[in-house]
């Protein structure tokens, strides 16, 4: 593929990781552009968490190049942490600042001014301004996560499993956040097991098994290549699924915001 360097945020070459004898990701390439939503799809142990913290600058790189923006991980981690959102998964916020401090200090972390009344709308929580994430449910939680995630402005968002665990409606409102971010043209890299996710969200996905990509192109395209083997769904896909008679019967609004 040919791209314009401005438009060229993740470039990942011939990645290749190794834990002692195992080797987890083996030689794993892709790019994701400018206002992108890239999904990683794999089975568990695939190599998925290797790839983004190795791309995050969270994990020594052994093997192969990654550029974030034009810039090498290996060689500048830090100004590569400066330009990209990590939405971390069981982190410990303090539990002694509001929302609206933490995002505050975050900002002051950075560096960077931050508008928390501005990044709390974005994830829905301004109501939620002055309390604690301990008493936050676990889809305020999620949505609070991405928030100080987006704290610095980022060129690109790692979002690694962001939906695991929540309700229909929590889940549809963490989609919206992802498409709020690519509107705002930034990239946004994911990791998920609901694969009517990644359908319904990415632009583009990489199928990861054993450490390998074994497919990477936009979802219709990966369909209709399944297709052209020949293959037929068993059971005719049913015109509504359960999860429309879920959103039928209880909204499509957030209930802990009602
Ligand atoms: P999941 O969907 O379960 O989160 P994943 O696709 O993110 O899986 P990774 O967490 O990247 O997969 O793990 C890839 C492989 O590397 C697995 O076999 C895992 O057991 C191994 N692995 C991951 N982290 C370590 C570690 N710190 N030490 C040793 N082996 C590890």
């Amino acid at each position: 593929m040919m791209h314009s360097e401005a438009m060229l945020i993740i470039y990942v070459h011939d990645l290749h990781t190794s834990y002692g004898a195992v080797e987890a990701v083996k030689g794993v390439s892709f790019e994701v552009l400018k206002g992108e939503v890239f999904g990683l799809l794999g089975p568990n142990g695939a190599g998925k968490t290797t790839i983004l913290e190795t791309i995050e600058g969270l994990r020594p790189l052994q093997r192969g190049s990654v550029l974030v923006n034009g810039i090498d991980v290996a060689a500048d981690p830090v100004r590569v942490h400066r330009l990209i959102g990590v939405q971390l998964q069981h982190v410990a916020f303090f539990d002694r600042l509001t929302l609206e401090e933490l995002l505050h200090l975050f900002g002051e972390l950075y560096g960077t001014r931050t508008d928390p009344t501005t990044l709390l709308t974005q994830v829905g929580l301004l109501k939620q301004r002055k309390m604690y994430v301990k008493n936050l449910s676990g889809g305020q939680r999620q949505r609070f996560s991405i928030a100080a995630a987006l704290v610095n402005d980022p060129v690109v968002v790692f979002l690694d499993e962001p939906t695991s665990g929540l309700d229909p409606q929590a889940r549809h409102s963490v989609w919206e956040l992802v498409r709020a971010a690519k509107r705002r043209g930034q990239a946004v890299v994911l990791t998920t097991h609901y694969i009517e996710e990644a359908e319904a969200l990415c632009d583009r996905v990489a199928i990861i098994d054993e450490g390998r990509i074994v497919a990477l192109d936009t979802p219709a395209v990966l369909i209709h290549r399944l297709l052209e083997t020949g293959f037929k769904r068993e059971v005719e896909i049913a015109p509504a699924t359960l999860e429309d008679v879920f959103l039928h019967l209880t909204g499509r609004t957030l209930r802990e915001d009602v």
